[in-house]
C-alpha cells in the first residue's frame, strides 16, 4: 500500500498519509493563491482515516476561510497543511507541496481557472475548468 510522508519548513510537524490518494487537481482561486503567496494550490483530498499526524499536532493553528472551511497551518513557520471541512468531516484535503515523495497519480486539470492570476500562464494541455468540477462549471476547450 502506498504510503506517503510530509512536513512544514521548520518540520516541527509531520504527517503520514496511507492508501492511494484522490484526484490532484491545481486549484487557482485566490484563496488558494494568497494561502500559497503562489499562483495555485496543488491538492487533493484524502479519507480521514488515511490520515495521521507523526508529530507536532499541538504546533496547528487553524483559520476558517469560509464558514465551513478550516485551512490550518503550522503556528512556528507559517506552512499550509490540510483542509477540514464541517460539513464533509470524513474528508480531508491536503496540499502537495509537503510530500517527501510522489504519489501513484498525477495531477489531472486546474479548478477556478476563472479566477486565475493574471500574471501566471497555464502551459499544460490538462482540463482547465472555471470554477469547481461539477454540475455548473465548464470546460474550456483545449486543443
Ligand atoms: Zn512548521
Ligand atoms: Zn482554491
Amino acid at each position: 500500500m502506498q504510503k506517503l510522508t510530509g512536513r512544514c519548513l521548520c518540520e516541527g510537524i509531520e504527517y503520514e498519509i496511507s492508501g492511494e490518494i484522490g484526484p490532484i487537481y491545481n486549484c487557482h482561486c485566490s484563496r488558494c493563491r494568497r494561502w500559497h503567496g503562489a499562483p495555485y494550490r496543488t491538492r487533493s483530498t484524502i479519507k480521514k482515516s488515511q490520515f495521521k499526524w507523526v508529530k507536532g499536532e499541538e504546533l496547528l493553528s487553524k483559520f476558517y476561510s469560509s464558514p465551513t472551511t478550516a485551512k490550518t497551518f503550522c503556528s512556528v513557520c507559517g506552512s499550509s497543511l490540510i483542509s477540514l471541512y464541517d460539513e464533509e468531516p470524513d474528508k480531508i484535503g491536503f496540499p502537495l507541496g509537503g510530500l517527501d515523495q510522489a504519489p501513484n497519480n498525477k495531477i489531472e486539470g486546474h479548478f477556478f481557472v476563472g479566477s486565475k492570476s493574471p500574471w501566471h500562464e497555464i502551459v499544460d494541455d490538462l482540463p482547465q475548468y472555471e470554477e469547481f468540477p461539477g454540475a455548473r462549471s465548464t470546460v474550456r476547450a483545449t486543443e
